[in-house]
C-alpha cells in the first residue's frame, strides 16, 4: 500500500508557501467533501488523502520531517499492526478550521450532522495452501456499536439532557492561536452540544458499547501478502446516524516449509543424491495439488532449475497460473560404511588426473592458475 506524495496530492510545488497549500486544499476539499459525494467511497478516500496532506504540509515541524524522510517521517501514529482506525472527526476538524475562517463562521460544522464511522483493518494470517485455493475464515472483530439501552443517546432512559455549558450547544469552541481562530470540538460534550444529566448505566454516556462480532470472510483464491478484502459497512459505527465505516481484512501469508512464493510463481528445493544427478533419473516432486514426476537428465548440476509450467499460483486478479521452479540440490552422501567408502575410492581412482569429469572444477583451477601467473612481475 504505497502512499502518494503529499505535494502531488495537493498539486503544488515542493516550495509552495502556506497560502498556495491552503488554496489548493480548499479547492480539492470542496470537490471531494463527503457531504457533496454521499455514498462515493473513492471521493471519501480522496478527501482523506487531501486532508492528510494538508495537515502535514501546514505544520512546519511535520512538513520538515516529511521533506527529509518522506512518509516514514510522519507516519508514526498511523502505523502499527492489529486494528487501526482513522478518525473521521479529525479530518472534519481541519475542514471546519479552514472554512470557518473563510465563511465567517457560516461554514461551522453542525455537531449533530451525520458522520461516517472509521474504517478498521484486520490482519489475517493465512497458510499458503488456503491462500492459493481460497477459503472461508471466521474472524472475531471488536468494534463499537450503538448502545441499545439508551439508543445511542448516552442518557439513562427516563432522564433528560440540557445544553452543554462549555460551548453553549454549538459543539465547538473557538480558540485564538496567533493570527488564527481555531475551532475545536468541545472537550466537555465531544461535539454533541448537549449535557447529559444522568449517563446511561450501560455505556457510561458514550452512546456506544464495544462488541466482538464473528464475521465469515470469503478469501478468494490467489490472494497474496498485502491484498485487502473490503467488507462494506463492517467498520466502526457512524456518528449521529452516519453510515458505518468499512472493514479491511489484510492478508499475510505464513512461511511454508516447502514452497517459497514469488508472486504467482512457487519455488522449492529438491534434494537428490549424486548418483541420480550423474546418471539422470526420475524424481517425485511436490506440488500444491499432489506429487508429480520430474525427469532429471544425466549430468545435472546442483542449483539447476526445472520449471513445471502452470503448477504455481493462479493470480487473484486473473491471468494464467504461474510456474513451479524446482531447484536441484545435490547431496553429499553421509554415514557410509567401509565397503561404500572403498567403492568411492575405487571410483575416484578411475577418474585419474582427468579433470574433464568435473567441468566447474577444471574451470576453477584454470582460473586460479592464471590468477597467480598474472600476479608475477
Ligand atoms: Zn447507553
Ligand atoms: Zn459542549
Amino acid at each position: 500500500m504505497s502512499k502518494r506524495d503529499y505535494y502531488e496530492v495537493l498539486g503544488v510545488e515542493r516550495g509552495a508557501d502556506q497560502k498556495e497549500i491552503k488554496k489548493a486544499y480548499r479547492r480539492l476539499a470542496q470537490k471531494y467533501h463527503p457531504d457533496r459525494n454521499p455514498d462515493d467511497s473513492s471521493a471519501a478516500e480522496k478527501f482523506r488523502e487531501v486532508s492528510e496532506a494538508y495537515e502535514v504540509l501546514t505544520d512546519d515541524e511535520k512538513r520538515a520531517a516529511y521533506d527529509q524522510f518522506g512518509h516514514a517521517g510522519v507516519d508514526g501514529e498511523a502505523g502499527g499492526g492489529g486494528f487501526g482506525g482513522a478518525g473521521a472527526g479529525g479530518f472534519s476538524d481541519i475542514f471546519g478550521d479552514v472554512f470557518g475562517d473563510i465563511f465567517g463562521g457560516g461554514g461551522r460544522r453542525n455537531p449533530n450532522a451525520p458522520q461516517r464511522g472509521s474504517d478498521l483493518r484486520y490482519n489475517l494470517e493465512l497458510d499458503l495452501e488456503d491462500a492459493v485455493a481460497g477459503t472461508s475464515v471466521d474472524i472475531r472483530v471488536p468494534r463499537h456499536v450503538e448502545c441499545e439501552r439508551c439508543d445511542g443517546g448516552g442518557a439513562e432512559p427516563g432522564s433528560t439532557k440540557d445544553t452543554c455549558p462549555t460551548c453553549g450547544g454549538h459543539g465547538q469552541v473557538r480558540m485564538q492561536q496567533g493570527f488564527f481562530a481555531v475551532q475545536q470540538t468541545c472537550p466537555t460534550c465531544h461535539g454533541s452540544g448537549q449535557h447529559i444529566k444522568v449517563p446511561c448505566h450501560e455505556c457510561h454516556g458514550d452512546g456506544r458499547v464495544r462488541e466482538t462480532r464473528t464475521l465469515s470472510v470469503k478469501i478468494p483464491a490467489g490472494v497474496d501478502t498485502g491484498d485487502r478484502i473490503r467488507l462494506n459497512g463492517e467498520g466502526e459505527m457512524g456518528v449521529n446516524g452516519g453510515p458505518p465505516g468499512d472493514l479491511y481484512v489484510q492478508a499475510a501469508i505464513k512461511p511454508h516449509p516447502i514452497f517459497q512464493r514469488e508472486g504467482r510463481h512457487l519455488q522449492c528445493d529438491v534434494p537428490i543424491n549424486f548418483v541420480d544427478a550423474a546418471l539422470g533419473g526420475e524424481l517425485e516432486v511436490p506440488t500444491l495439488d499432489g506429487r508429480v514426476k520430474l525427469k532429471i537428465p544425466p549430468e545435472t548440476q546442483t542449483g539447476k532449475l526445472f520449471r513445471l509450467k502452470g503448477k504455481g499460483v493462479k493470480p487473484v486478479r486473473g491471468g494464467a497460473p504461474g510456474d513451479l521452479l524446482c531447484k536441484v540440490v545435490v547431496e553429499t552422501p553421509v554415514k557410509l560404511n567401509e565397503n561404500q567408502k572403498e567403492l568411492l575410492r575405487k571410483f575416484q581412482e578411475s577418474l585419474g588426473e582427468n579433470n574433464s569429469h568435473s567441468p566447474k572444477k577444471s574451470n576453477f583451477f584454470d582460473g586460479v592458475k592464471k590468477f597467480f601467473e598474472d600476479m608475477k612481475p
